[in-house]
């Protein structure tokens, strides 16, 4: 039995706001622009469309969609094309909030989506590359939003690089 205080009574802190509305002026903006995004992926095969944008300290935003491939496992999550493109063109800039939205013409979502977990492992690569958290907002205009402090908060008991 592991008696390290890490793994004991571990809970997850997070905001869940009923509206877009409770959110800040710059909030509120990440989310209707990430749901902006969502026109834009390439999403033939699922019709699911997501859309991420990350907003990074020097205040650039970084758009990501979701790229499908009639070779499903080739494609890639809004989330993940965001982040890696963020990785290359600004590499000394830290994240500080990524906010997703989901959209799917042929359902409406009444509940926020949440990233998979692929690309909760990448954001936390992203928090220990750059030693600060990655705060994200998750939902669409019209649904609830999740606020974490951190993606880490999304996956507690993750694979570490310092367990290498
Ligand atoms: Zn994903």
């Amino acid at each position: 039995m592991c008696k390290s205080n890490f793994f004991k009574n571990r809970k997850i802190n997070y905001k869940h706001y009923p509206s877009i509305k409770n959110l800040g002026i710059g909030d509120q903006k990440l989310i209707t622009t990430a749901f902006q995004y969502t026109q834009m992926a390439y999403a033939p095969y699922s019709s699911f469309h997501v859309g991420a944008v990350l907003r990074l300290k020097n205040g650039q935003l970084i758009k990501g969609v979701n790229q499908e491939n009639a070779s499903y496992p080739a494609g890639l999550c809004a989330e993940r094309v965001a982040l890696f493109s963020s990785g290359a063109q600004y590499p000394d800039s830290p994240i500080e909030v990524l906010a997703v939205c989901a959209n799917n013409p042929n359902k409406k979502l009444i509940q926020p989506v949440f990233p998979c977990g692929f690309c909760i492992q990448v954001m936390l690569e992203f928090e220990h590359r750059q030693k600060s958290p990655i705060r994200l907002l998750i939902g669409n205009p019209d649904t609830s939003i999740f606020e974490f402090e951190s993606a880490s908060l999304l996956m507690p008991f993750s694979f570490d690089p310092e367990q290498l």
